[in-house]
């Protein structure tokens, strides 16, 4: 930077002597005559008015330093200070005198300080012979300027450098503490106190950003504990229970049994307490596999109508039971599909039982499916007793259940595992699954699977409708 500034006030400092010369190089040619005297002789002569004080110091300004010789190189005139600079050599001043163009040249006098030199000719007043003159001016002050300016530089680089460094520290450190913080915050993020956040400065720049990030990475962390901790809360809730009944039983029957008989009878109940629970740890199991990708789907090539037909056919005894109507309704796909059989049959058996344990009797359970574009669609719907509208978004959480009228628990011993599995097949056919319930009028669960293939219906297209017995 300096140095383009010492190169730039160099330049600059030369063209205003170049500016300056040709000036005096103007007045010059304005007050100098060669006259002829006879002879081949010509005498220089100067027509200022010393009177004058402007022409005056004109002239002290061009005759500082002047050199004027004849064609032949000879000296006529020269001022004072000339003489330090060594006359100019003839060669060099019939070289000038055959251009027309000015020459400029930089010497050094005897003390070694810088001139810069301007040259040409002048014509002689009969205008027959071209006289060489060469005028100068001194570059002292310029050197002069330029050297100090370089040792100020000098000076000043050090002293820059340090003020740099100084400045350069600070705001490096200015800009580093937030980091610093959002460091210091992290290491007091643990386990136990996920909810701490790292607080905004406000300022909108990439560090907010940084911030906001980390924080939402927080929250998200903290959303995954909490749901973490409440599964093995829950768990070891839905283990305890049974465990806890079957020991009762197990120790009532000791202390009371009085014959073999009594004996079986409770064997037989912790049986099916136990039943109860090995079905809970298998479901868990399964769910926890599914759920870290370590169940994979056997897909194959599937007609779906058929498949849920005859699924749903299995479900008319249960349903004749429970004195509900269930009803098929299968448009037949053209499009292609790749299902996983048993999963697909274990994601209606969950809707299917649910649907028959909340419907009361009377009701109608109604399973439908078609394509909609690149998509089949299962609906079941049930006339059953509905969800309210602050349970649905918890209903595929696992071990969720609706509590009941007075805030009980369910009557009905379910797992509250059921839909975290339909939730999951779903998902892992590409599909969704949605739910809409009205409390007292019923539930519909509408699930959409991916297709592959083009999808052509045409009207004639069979539509198969099954009806169980009330
Ligand atoms: P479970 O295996 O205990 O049935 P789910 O995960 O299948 O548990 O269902 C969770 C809760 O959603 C149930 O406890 C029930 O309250 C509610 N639910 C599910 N299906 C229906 C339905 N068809 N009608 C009304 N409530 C339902």
């Amino acid at each position: 930077m300096s140095l383009l500034f010492r190169q730039n006030l160099a330049s600059n400092l030369d063209s205003q002597a170049r500016d300056d010369l040709e000036q005096n190089w103007a007045i010059l040619r304005g007050y100098l005559r060669l006259n002829h005297e006879g002879d081949n002789v010509y005498k220089p002569n100067w027509f200022f008015d010393l009177e004058d004080p402007e022409e005056a110091a004109a002239s002290a300004r061009v005759k500082k330093a002047y050199f004027i010789a004849d064609p032949n190189g000879k000296p006529i005139e020269a001022a004072k200070a000339w003489e330090t600079l060594g006359n100019d050599s003839p060669a060099d001043i019939k070289k000038v005198l055959k251009s027309n163009q000015a020459q400029w040249r930089q010497v050094k006098n005897s003390a070694g300080v810088p001139y810069l030199i301007r040259s040409s000719y002048v014509m002689s007043e009969d205008n027959k012979v071209r006289f060489y003159v060469a005028i100068g001016q001194s570059q002292a002050e310029s050197e002069d300027l330029v050297s100090r300016f370089n040792l100020l530089c000098l000076a000043l680089i050090p002293f820059g450098m340090l003020t740099g460094f100084g400045t350069g520290w600070i705001f490096a450190g200015r800009a580093l503490k937030p980091v610093l913080e959002i460091a210091r915050a992290a290491q007091r993020i643990g386990g136990s106190n996920l909810s701490l956040r790292i607080p905004a400065h406000g300022t909108g720049d990439e560090l907010d950003y940084l911030i906001e990030t980390f924080n939402q990475m927080i929250q998200r962390l903290e959303v995954s504990f909490n749901q973490a901790r409440q599964f093995s809360t829950d768990v070891s809730h839905e283990l305890r229970t049974p465990i806890t009944v079957v020991r009762g039983q197990l120790e009532v029957a000791l202390m009371t049994a009085r014959n073999e008989e009594d004996f079986r009878e409770a064997i037989e109940t912790s049986l099916g307490d136990i039943e109860r629970l090995s079905q809970i740890v298998r479901a868990l199991l399964l769910l926890s596999q599914a759920e870290t990708g370590q169940v994979v789907l056997q897909k194959h090539k599937l007609d779906l109508v058929e498949m849920l037909e005859t699924h749903v056919d299995q479900f008319q005894i249960p349903a004749e039971g429970a004195d509900v109507y269930l009803r098929f309704q299968g448009l037949s796909p053209v499009c292609e599909g790749e299902f996983d059989q048993i999963q697909l049959e274990r994601m209606m058996s969950n809707l299917l039982t649910n649907a028959i344990k909340f419907t009361p009797p009377g009701g109608t359970i109604q399973v439908s499916v078609e394509n909609q574009g690149d998509t089949a669609q299962i609906v079941v719907g049930d006339t059953g007793r509905g969800i309210p509208a602050k349970h649905l978004p918890h209903i595929f959480d696992r071990f969720y259940r609706v509590p009941g009228e007075k805030g009980q628990a369910t009557p009905e011993k379910g797992l509250g595992l059921g839909l975290s599995f339909v939730a999951w097949i779903a998902r892992a056919h590409g599909g969704t699954i949605d739910v809409l319930s009205q409390p007292g009028k019923g539930t519909t669960f509408t699930i959409r699977l991916p297709l592959n293939g083009e999808c052509a219906m045409s009207a004639e297209d069979a539509v198969t409708t099954r009806s169980g017995p009330a």
